[in-house]
């Protein structure tokens, strides 16, 4: 199996199982008890955010640990519009969020908000002045992703951040593509929230956190018990914290040499496919990208078909469409950017890892020509190519 999907989701690295484990089956206490079983809970909590707190230039205490990425991305926004709601009830972010952020906001427009989708350049890039218009003096919220999980397109996040406290609006970012793959300097880029996911950075899957920084004044989200400071009920799931903690040591301890050899792998697979299969273009920035993401679109394709027939080689990639209610979508990113959505529906996205090899990309690279030099023989055939997309 030649796996090309670490945005969707990566494998949990084996000394974050091994951390995991002991927190089921011997320190399984309630980490609210008063017994030492449970202040062991307690401290391998407040261990875990401390670990993650100087990795971002941030304190412990604003580090609240939750189910993963998108509850973090719904509590920062919707916990910032209950509290802020008598100032304003402005919010600006970009077209090409996560669904976790922009349905979150489509709710939100439901309860009253004014939300102001801002376009993006050809290359996935905001656009700074026209962020700037775009603030009003009832704008509460700047929510822009710090690189995008389709195109790995990276935002002037400083930017945007030293725009925002200018203006004084809070600025949330959704750094699940990012957190665990480049640093992160909370203070530098003056983010006030940030969303991060454990299963995104080789650790398990169902726990995150957000960064709430002193700057926020924000309620409680989940109403229950005193855990995470009052603000997110509910039995810390301690194996899970231990987990990710494990695999952010593990990620800033591997990531200039991940970088560089994901960085290298990248150019070499995007080259070859842009250069060796006609019809072929690179979506997203060339170099202002995720190290390990490649997407491309390929002309009078179905990417479907070609994920469909690479699976059967073993190679595991995704799509740029996202197969909403049974009808094959182009991607909202790829549509930002400007690309019509014949073109949008050949999108191929492969996202590699530190496992990844040379060899398995000439592999990728070989099928990838068969596929789609058969897929387009075959329609060719047919005459009228495009009556029968799907
Ligand atoms: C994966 C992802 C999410 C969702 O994270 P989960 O932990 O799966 O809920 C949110 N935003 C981005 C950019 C992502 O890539």
């Amino acid at each position: 199996m030649i796996y090309l999907d670490n945005a969707a989701t990566t494998r949990t690295a084996p000394e974050v199982v091994e951390a995991m484990l002991p927190y089921f089956t011997e320190y399984y206490g309630n980490a609210g008890s008063i017994y030492r079983l449970g202040t062991r809970s307690k401290k391998a909590i407040i261990q875990a955010k401390e670990t993650i707190a100087e990795t971002l230039n941030a304190q412990p205490n604003e580090i609240y640990f939750t189910a993963g990425g998108s509850e973090s991305d719904n509590w920062a926004l919707k916990a910032v519009y209950e509290a802020y709601a008598d100032r304003g009830r402005h919010i600006i972010t970009s077209r090409i969020e996560h669904h976790a952020v922009l349905n979150t906001c489509e709710y939100l427009e439901k309860l009253g908000a004014s939300v102001t989708y801002l376009d993006v350049d050809e290359n996935g890039i905001v656009d700074v002045e026209q962020l700037t218009k775009a603030i009003r003096p009832d704008t509460i919220l700047i929510s822009i992703m710090y690189a995008n999980n389709e195109i790995g397109t990276i935002q002037p996040v400083k930017e945007i951040g030293e725009i925002a406290d200018r203006h004084g609006i809070l600025f949330h970012t959704d750094a699940v593509q990012v957190y665990g793959q480049l640093p992160v300097d909370v203070k530098e880029c003056h983010i006030d929230l940030l969303s991060a996911s454990g299963h995104k950075f080789n650790g398990p899957k169902g726990v995150g956190f957000l960064y709430i920084g002193k700057k926020a004044k924000i309620r409680s989200f989940i109403h229950g018990g005193q855990q995470e400071r009052g603000r997110r009920a509910g039995t810390e799931n301690v194996a899970g914290i231990v987990g990710m903690e494990t695999a952010v040591k593990r990620a800033y301890r591997i990531m200039e040499e991940k970088t560089a050899k994901e960085t290298e792998l990248r150019d070499y697979l995007t080259d070859r496919i842009i250069q060796e299969i006609p019809g072929a273009r690179l979506n997203g920035h060339p170099v202002k990208r995720l190290p390990g993401n490649v997407n491309i679109s390929f002309e009078s394709i179905e990417g479907e078909t070609v994920l469909i027939m690479l699976d059967m080689k073993g190679i595991c990639a995704s799509g740029g469409s996202a197969c909403t209610t049974g009808a094959l979508d182009p991607s909202h990113v790829l549509l930002a950017l400007g690309q019509p959505p014949e073109l949008a529906r050949g999108a191929l996205r492969m996202t590699l890892g530190e496992e990844n090899t040379k060899e398995e990309m000439d592999i990728v690279v070989q099928e990838l020509k068969r596929i789609i030099g058969s897929i387009r023989q075959h329609r060719s055939g047919y005459g009228d190519s495009e009556a029968c997309g799907v």
